[in-house]
């Protein structure tokens, strides 16, 4: 897995992140198509794909499928690939409903992965889970500490990703501790902290099987809501990387107190799913919601889950409830649109599970659009996977360690 990356002179090193990241984008690819596109000249290639090839970290195959006209007895093209399993990549997210952990290869393909319960709120103890965690799913995964690139962990709030510092979450014990350094001193690997949803939107761009534009926006909605923009292949950060923070763009003025920013009326407070679960379950006091009452009869442990199940069964109170939640969400993701015009919106919510919300959403937020028809903006929502997150922690090791590296 070491390259000899370091001793290279800088030029050449340069040459070769770009050759790396091209194939890494455009697979498969000849060497021609590759000196082409980044205007280098053929032997410059040559020499530094063959150096990667030696080292393993690329492959190279013929592809006839490819060259269906490619005259017989010539030298067929050759195609370039990365290798995905030369090195993998271990990702974890500490969300707010479950911590989730994932080993993949440099594709994204999860090897072996694991889901437990929050974690704790007192740091140090979250710091010991985490570090075992992780020893946990090595071991169970037979990928030895040398092939592993480093580790990635995701978590809400405002994360500075430079620094590796907690800024600013809901689990305030955490607050201002380095992170990342602390898990690395446990670990003996590099270790990367970054925001969740920032990390998920790394990961669709990283790891989806279609191609993403370079520009597009990724529309988080979970308790916390969050559209982190991503801007010719990075992610747009903001002086203090609180850019794409949406959920605490004021919606409706003189609403609710919301209690993550202490203002009134922002989306989290009216559309997030802690708001739509109190909802629920005052509806459920009143009486109001005899369908979510009968799938749950205890208020203090109703579930989303539940919810979703009563809107799909025709709980008139529990749809009310949603309908005005995605209204919401749809008037900030047409305000989102109308600011950046991305050419694809990903959606990524557990409530838009229910077909209802998605039509909704999507409808909703193309009537609010402003000179922007359906062909120039693509809502497109992806099935939610308790492992997102911990996949596009995974996404941001390979990005650092492997392709910039
Ligand atoms: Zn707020």
């Amino acid at each position: 897995m070491q390259t000899k990356g370091g001793s290279l002179p800088e030029v050449k090193r340069q040459n070769r992140i770009k050759i790396k990241e091209l194939i890494y984008k455009n697979a498969p690819i000849t060497r021609t198509e590759v000196a082409e596109r980044l205007r280098l000249t053929l032997p410059t290639i040559t020499t530094s794909v063959i150096e990667m090839l030696t080292d393993g970290i690329l492959r190279e195959k013929e592809m006839p499928e490819l060259d269906p006209h490619n005259p017989q007895g010539g030298r067929k093209p050759q195609y370039l690939d990365i290798a995905p399993t030369f090195a993998y990549a271990l990702g974890l997210e500490h969300g707010p409903y479950h911590t989730a952990l994932c080993i993949t290869d440099l594709r994204g393909d999860i090897i072996k992965s694991e889901t437990y319960p929050p974690a704790s709120q007192n740091y140090d103890e979250m710091l010991a889970d985490t570090a075992a965690q992780i020893e946990k799913l090595m071991t169970q995964s037979g990928i030895k500490k040398e092939m592993l690139l480093g580790a990635a962990v995701g978590l809400p709030g405002f994360i500075e990703s430079e620094h590796g510092v907690i800024r600013s979450s809901a689990r305030r014990g955490w607050n201002g501790k380095s992170f990342a350094s602390d898990l690395e001193n446990i670990l003996n690997i590099p270790v990367m902290i970054d925001n969740n949803v920032r990390l998920r939107a790394a990961g669709e761009e990283m790891f989806s099987k279609q191609k993403r534009p370079d520009t597009f926006a990724y529309y988080f909605i979970s308790k916390g809501i969050a559209c982190p923009l991503m801007i010719s292949n990075d992610v747009l950060s903001g002086k203090t990387a609180g850019a794409g923070e949406v959920g605490h763009m004021v919606i409706v003025p003189d609403g609710p107190v919301c209690p993550g920013c202490g203002n009134r009326g922002c989306l989290e407070a009216v559309a997030g799913e802690n708001s739509i679960m109190d909802k629920c379950r005052a509806a459920m006091s009143e009486g109001k919601a005899p369908i979510l009452s009968k799938i749950c009869s205890d208020i203090s442990a109703v579930s989303m889950k539940d919810v979703l199940e009563a809107q799909r069964e025709n709980d008139t109170a529990i749809c009310e409830i949603l309908h005005k939640a995605v209204y919401y969400l749809a008037i900030a993701l047409a305000n989102v649109i109308n600011l950046i015009s991305p050419k694809t919106v990903i959606v990524d919510g557990y409530i838009m599970q229910n077909e209802i919300n998605r039509n909704e959403l999507a409808s909703m937020a193309r009537k609010n659009l402003y000179g922007l028809n359906d062909k120039e903006v693509t809502i497109e929502f992806i099935p939610f996977s308790k492992l997102s997150g911990a996949k596009g922690a995974a996404a941001l090791v390979v990005k650092r360690f492997f392709i910039e590296k």
